[in-house]
């Protein structure tokens, strides 16, 4: 019976010794095993993960390995669990924590940074000088769940009490492993400066972070919003979400329809979530002179910039990884006050157990998937849940 040391639980939340884990085997190998359930240390709880998202960002480290960092190299054959967009219940807390209860609902951000550095003192968390010092004689404290520690795609995880965001009931469970996903637009707006109300934005590429990107945007005030990307069925949630106006780029030239779509002037701020090698070029001459660019995806080469256009039009380019500076919280505050339904992007949930039907599914895009969900329980084995 799990009962570490320090540590506090339940009754009403037994927890096994051990649990049910995808392992990372040779690129794309996911197999299920078994590993011991972790165990919280100090400012850690234990969660019982009650529902996980699929990232692009899975998939790149499934298939091909970076970003994730373990021990200090691939995350291929090392006994290592990804997943990082999960949401559950506190089922036990580490030695000292009274700032969460047990059997509370919450969804987590993925970086707890060291908390030391320069980088994490100014919130700057997901930037960690110590970034994946989280091993044997070199442990930080720093952790990024699914990236250099082990992730969700397994029954309970470990998390720093400064990557969590309480949820109200109220909140499906699907909808609470999206609060990360528009964080992360969240934190893009913030950097490019946060006031963006009745400034004029273009959101290149309607992926989940595009498609939320343009929510947030819109929430925060900002008029225009216009989203590009090259699905009608994408750009149709886009406007479901509140884009002002949607560019199909297959038919229209992307530049030249923002332009003329912004009263012939360029946009005040793009947010960049394409990650196509054009994409920081045709921002350029999206924006106005002066304006902002923020970049939140980048594309698998490196690609040559037009810094002449950059330069004469006193251009800011901005880039962020993930979700810092807290913005998980201010995109939950949208999301449980409904100024935007975040569930539009959900479109499949399925059981733990069929893991890779769901990677296939997102991957493939099967079905016009776009945010795919796995869930330990509460999802019979044989069926699949679209979403409405
Ligand atoms: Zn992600
Ligand atoms: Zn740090």
């Amino acid at each position: 019976m799990y009962a570490p040391a320090g540590v506090k639980t339940s009754r009403d939340y037994p927890i096994p010794d051990n649990m049910k884990a995808w392992v990372l085997g040779d690129p794309g190998e996911l197999s299920l095993r078994e590993k011991p359930v972790p165990v919280p240390k100090k400012a850690e709880v234990l969660l019982r993960i009650d529902a996980v998202a699929i990232c692009a960002t899975d998939l790149e480290i499934i298939y091909h390995g970076p970003p994730a960092l373990i021990r200090g190299g691939m995350p291929h054959n090392q006994n290592f669990t990804p997943g990082h967009e999960y949401m559950g219940t506190v089922v036990a807390l580490g030695p000292a924590v009274d700032e969460y209860r047990i059997g509370q609902r919450v969804t987590v951000e993925i970086h707890a940074g060291c908390g030391q550095c320069k980088r994490c003192r100014e919130g700057m968390y997901t930037a960690c000088h110590n970034y994946g010092l989280n091993y044997g004689d070199v442990d930080k404290g720093h952790r990024a769940n699914g990236f250099t520690t082990d992730g969700g795609f397994c029954e309970y995880q470990v998390n720093n009490i400064n990557t969590l965001v309480a949820i109200l009931d109220a909140m499906s469970d699907e909808e609470a492993t999206l609060v990360v996903t528009a964080g992360t637009a969240m934190y893009g707006l913030t950097e490019l400066g946060g006031l963006v109300a009745g400034e004029s934005v273009a959101v290149t590429g309607p992926g989940p972070i595009g498609l939320l990107g343009v929510a947030v945007a819109k929430a925060l005030g900002a008029q225009p919003v216009i989203l590009t990307g090259t699905r009608d069925n994408r750009l149709r949630i886009g406007r479901d979400l509140g884009a002002d106006h949607v560019v199909n780029v297959t038919k229209e030239n992307a530049v030249e329809a923002v332009r003329r779509l912004n009263g012939g002037k360029g946009v005040d701020y793009v947010l960049e979530c394409s990650g196509a090698p054009n994409a920081v070029n045709e921002a350029v001459r999206m924006v106005n002179r002066g304006g902002k660019i923020c970049l939140a995806a980048f594309p698998h080469q490196e690609t040559p910039v037009d810094i002449a256009e950059i330069v004469r039009n006193n251009i800011y380019v901005y880039g962020i990884r993930g979700e810092g500076k807290s913005a998980t919280h201010r995109a939950e505050a949208f999301m449980s006050q409904k100024r935007f339904d975040a569930t539009k992007v959900h479109t499949h949930t399925f059981p733990l157990d069929d893991l890779p039907t769901a990677i296939r599914y997102a991957k493939d895009r099967v079905e016009d998937a776009i945010k795919v969900v796995v869930k330990a329980r509460g999802v019979s084995a044989a069926q699949k849940v679209a979403a409405e």
